[in-house]
């Protein structure tokens, strides 16, 4: 997928901050932080949105849930509590059509939504 933002961050083609990453994703600091935590968990294979993924894809959702626990814990606000978050399809809010995981924190967030 040579156009999507995602895969060229995955190459390296993209500069991005990143946190944390193994052979199967990585996770860095969003563009544009909605909190003063904001990493994306993005998995290195394109796949299009939680909505692509397969069943035989639930090892790689759970390593992606994983990562976002190692995330949280990393910047620090596994104690003070963060949210998760998969924006899917256009109604869902989606920019990006490469799946990613929001993981957001460090201040008191809304009740609902994404910040
Ligand atoms: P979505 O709206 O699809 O759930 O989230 C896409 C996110 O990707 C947005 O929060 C946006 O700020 C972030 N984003 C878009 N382009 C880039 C980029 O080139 N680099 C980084 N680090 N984040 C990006
Ligand atoms: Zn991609």
């Amino acid at each position: 997928m040579p156009d999507c933002i995602f895969c060229r961050i995955v190459a390296g083609e993209i500069p991005s901050n990143r946190v944390l990453e193994d052979e199967h994703l990585i996770a860095f600091r969003d563009i544009q932080p909605a909190a003063p935590v904001h990493v994306l968990v993005v998995p290195r294979r394109h796949v299009e949105s939680l909505a692509a993924l397969e069943d035989g894809d639930a090892e790689l959702a759970g390593r992606l849930m994983a990562a976002a626990r190692d995330v949280a814990r990393q910047e620090g606000v596994a104690e003070s509590g963060y949210r998760v978050v998969i924006n899917t399809g256009a109604h869902g809010g989606q920019t990006v059509g490469h799946l990613h995981v929001h993981v957001l924190g460090g201040r008191q967030l809304s009740g609902h939504g994404t910040a």
